[in-house]
């Protein structure tokens, strides 16, 4: 396996939006009368589950598919389960969808609060694992992994987005205390956080390192801030947990310190809506809540072939319907219009060489994505570095031919890890 190093971007200097100086509060969306509740574990038709259709539950609840289930979702609101189902992400990665049909009379579960004044990770782990931002509380009860590092991401990793530079601008106090309650709960011994370079107001705590980031894509992203200021690089294919280092959103801290004082579970998630014609819209919305409602709320039409982007322009995935709900990691929703749909094609390269100049990973796309369109998937990893790609999309952007690169090595990298999966069982 090669491995390369970071030493250039070139190419186009795409800029990352700022928030505005002094921003409005995010636009509340009201509770809808049914919330889709999403759940990383696949429904097994052959198995009865341990919620059925009809049940009813309440604010707080915890759903858990199965007996031995470990992932659950927490139902933002009390009512009634109308619908259990199959959930189809990317690449066919199979999750189950709930919804919950609201009652009006609001009814609580609380199983946190006896244990808000002593924090600690199994609690957190058991509790606030949904919580707004997801914060990665199980990378730090992984007994494989020790993380000695925690990057906290007060800067928004893709284009157009601002939510995490809103929520590090108006919400310093709990991101301090957050952190405090971070601390206590991991020991953990180095935090750092990363704001904008150019904001005046950045972030000050004792015992946190301030990173700054530049405004130029791809500096946010995970991989680069690595590099960049912490002077890791991970080897191919390795993530940053594998270094001992975890990213967490702003969001995520601030959900934890909100929840600790409050000493129950909270709910509304902040996110970023892009209209077709750019316009940008702050919201928040409780989780669970289908796009559709939010588009609504703005006037904001879909009509047939156009799409959803769930995340940012460069770094996003299509959501397949408009009932896909907010979830406790979505920053970002675009919706793009069928004219703006970047046009792809099925020329063959040119050989141009602006993708190899562009990626900061220094990886051969031009060769490598030959072998990935011949479904060569461990050739591309063995010699053309398929695993040092730290997907940040500019590679597709730039393409002369409108290859779509970005999405050949997104499915080769999960063909390789199905590869990898079925060698193992065997
Ligand atoms: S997405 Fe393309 S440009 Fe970005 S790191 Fe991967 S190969 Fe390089
Ligand atoms: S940018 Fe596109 S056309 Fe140019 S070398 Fe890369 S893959 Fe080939």
């Amino acid at each position: 396996m090669i491995k390369r190093s970071f030493i250039k971007l070139t190419g186009p200097r795409l800029l990352c939006d700022r928030v505005e100086p002094d921003p409005k509060k995010p636009e509340t969306i009201p509770i809808p009368p049914r919330l889709v509740l999403l759940l990383h574990e696949p429904l097994d038709s052959t198995r009865e589950t341990l919620i059925k259709k009809g049940d009813t539950v309440k604010r707080g609840e915890r759903l858990f598919l199965y007996k031995e289930s470990t992932e659950y979702a927490v139902s933002p609101v009390s009512g009634t389960i109308t619908s259990i189902a199959s959930y189809t992400g990317d690449f066919g990665t199979i999750a189950t969808y709930f919804i919950v049909e609201r009652d009006e009379k609001d009814t609580a579960v609380n199983g946190f609060s006896e244990f808000a004044d002593t924090p600690s990770l199994k609690t957190a782990d058991d509790f606030l694992r949904s919580l707004p931002g997801a914060p990665p509380l199980s990378h730090f009860t992984d007994p494989d992994r020790k993380i000695n590092t925690l990057v906290i991401e007060g800067t928004d990793s893709d284009l157009m987005s601002t939510t995490r530079q809103y929520l590090l601008k108006t919400a310093k106090d709990e991101i301090s205390q957050g952190i405090h309650i971070l601390r206590q709960m991991t020991g953990i011994p180095k935090i750092a956080i990363t704001v904008p370079e150019d904001a005046g107001d950045g972030f000050s705590a004792e015992g946190v390192q301030v990173l700054k980031i530049s405004q130029v894509y791809p500096k946010a992203l995970p991989h680069m801030v690595m590099k960049d200021h912490l002077e890791i690089i991970p080897d191919p294919g390795a993530t940053c947990e594998d270094c001992g280092v975890t990213f967490v959103s702003v969001e995520g801290i601030i959900s934890l310190a909100r929840a600790f004082a409050k000493k129950e579970l909270v709910y509304d998630k902040t996110l970023t809506v892009i209209a077709k014609d750019g316009t940008r819209h702050l919201v928040q919305a409780v989780i669970g809540t289908p796009l559709h409602r939010i588009f609504k709320q703005f006037n904001l039409q879909t009509n047939e072939k156009d799409r959803i982007i769930i995340g940012g322009p460069m770094t996003g995935h299509a959501a397949y319907t408009l009932y896909h709900p907010v979830t406790p990691d979505m920053d970002t929703v675009q919706i793009q219009d069928r004219e703006q749909i970047p046009y792809v094609s099925d020329y063959p390269c040119i050989n141009c060489g602006k993708c190899v100049r562009v990626c900061p990973a220094n990886v051969p796309v031009n060769l490598l994505v030959r072998y990935l369109e011949a479904d060569l998937y461990e050739e591309a990893a063995d010699s053309f570095d398929l695993t040092s790609c730290i997907e940040c999309g500019l590679c597709s952007y730039v393409c002369t031919a409108r290859i779509p690169l970005f999405q050949y090595i997104r499915l080769g990298k999960h063909q390789l890890i199905e590869l990898e999966t079925e060698a193992t069982n065997e």
